[in-house]
């Protein structure tokens, strides 16, 4: 999620081999039990369900072969599994399936919150075009790592090797930039999905080994699918996540609605450009600034929400971002113009099959949000 830890995620894809050698959980070998999950208020769960939804249903698995409840859902292929930490890398133990009836309490409802999420996240995916179609592990991490500002992992979410690390929160809960469990927010969540999405499909996994515009494409496309399977719909990545939080605060990692308004109690000193001009001047006049990927990220996911302020629907607007993932030609140097031309043709695909009679006038209409931030073609 943040830039610092993206490092340790790069670290951690390195030992993580070890998830493509588990056996997954056959139908043949669960039976499916669904559960009533009371939603929690605070570390774990989201007051919003709390108010508007009541009792989850959260269907989970019961093993035939060793008779224990795992936390797994079938026909998604979600698993929540444990972590453990050697010399600040945080690892998935993807043989130690979290245990609904664990005997540890905190991870076990952190976990089946984290499963509720993910999949929530891979529904909107699904029903929107794309179906991720490796089995998904959720990890839940109370391991803290070195930070100058925190717990570090604990306080994070990343995503490597078909695995989402969501880290339990802080351990001080009083501090101004304090953070529940990380697999409570649904923009979290789906964001760290998202990552894996990316990774797989144009192979944008590394920071390091991707171009700047591409490391700010990556957050982007995160963000923005986030934002639009987020029930709350707030534009703000993360800000249900601060616990410290009020609507004077405005706590929130980034503002897509409004960029430079962003108000992130965790680096209070990042920049978040609204325009192309405004990155590429950035860029150059502070060549060894530290987070380019968030910097930029907010010009593409601030088009994405200028489209929606058009009146498109959150379904539409997902179909064609999640579409256009595919037309890329350029992979790991991919550019915010050659973003506009897979939008274009995604645009052009989906809409010409669902926009109607004029669908044309709508991709036009569509593609003003890219001119509005300063992205035009290359040609
Ligand atoms: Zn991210």
């Amino acid at each position: 999620m943040k830039n610092r830890l993206k490092r340790i995620a790069a670290s951690v894809s390195a030992i993580c081999l070890a998830a493509t050698f588990c056996t997954s959980l056959t139908a043949s070998a669960v039976t499916l039990s669904p559960n009533t999950v009371t939603p929690k208020h605070g570390t774990f769960w989201n007051s919003y369900w709390h108010s508007n939804y009541g009792n989850i249903v959260l269907d989970y698995c019961r093993s035939n072969q060793d008779h224990q409840d795992y936390l797994y859902t079938p026909g998604r292929n979600i698993r929540a599994v444990s972590t453990s930490s050697f010399h600040d890398i945080i690892s998935a133990n993807y043989n130690d399936v979290l245990r609904v009836y664990g005997s540890d309490y905190q991870i076990s409802q952190a976990g089946q919150c984290g499963l509720y999420n993910a999949e929530k996240a891979y529904d909107f995916l699904s029903t929107n075009g794309y179906t991720y179609t490796e089995p998904l592990y959720i990890a839940i991490n109370d391991f803290i790592t070195h930070s100058h500002t925190g717990d570090g992992a604990r306080e994070n979410a990343w995503a490597a090797d078909n695995t989402i690390f969501l880290g339990m929160g802080s351990t001080d809960t009083t501090k101004e930039n304090a953070t529940g469990f990380n697999g409570s927010a649904t923009d979290i969540v789906t964001h760290e999905l998202m990552h894996l999405v990316t990774g797989k499909e144009i192979g944008w996994i590394d920071y390091g080994a991707v171009s700047t515009e591409t490391t700010a494409l990556m957050e982007a496309y995160s963000d923005i699918l986030a934002e639009l399977a987020d029930e709350q719909h707030d534009w703000k990545f993360g800000a249900t996540l601060f616990l410290n939080n009020s609507p004077a605060k405005d706590y929130c990692y980034r503002n897509i609605a409004c960029p430079s308004a962003t108000n992130n109690p965790d680096a209070p000193n990042e920049h978040y450009c609204t325009t192309y001009q405004e990155f590429t001047y950035f860029m150059a006049v502070y060549p060894n600034y530290q987070n380019f990927a968030a910097a930029g990220s907010t010009v593409i996911s601030h088009a994405a929400y200028l489209m929606h302020e058009k009146g498109y629907s959150d379904q539409t607007l997902a179909k064609i971002w999640l579409k256009s993932i595919s037309k890329y030609t350029t992979g790991t140097n991919a550019g915010f113009a050659d973003c506009r031309e897979a939008f274009f043709e995604a645009a052009v695909e989906v809409l010409s099959q669902i926009g109607g009679r004029y669908y044309i006038a709508q991709v036009f209409d569509l593609m003003s949000a890219f001119d509005e931030v300063g992205i035009y073609s290359r040609t």
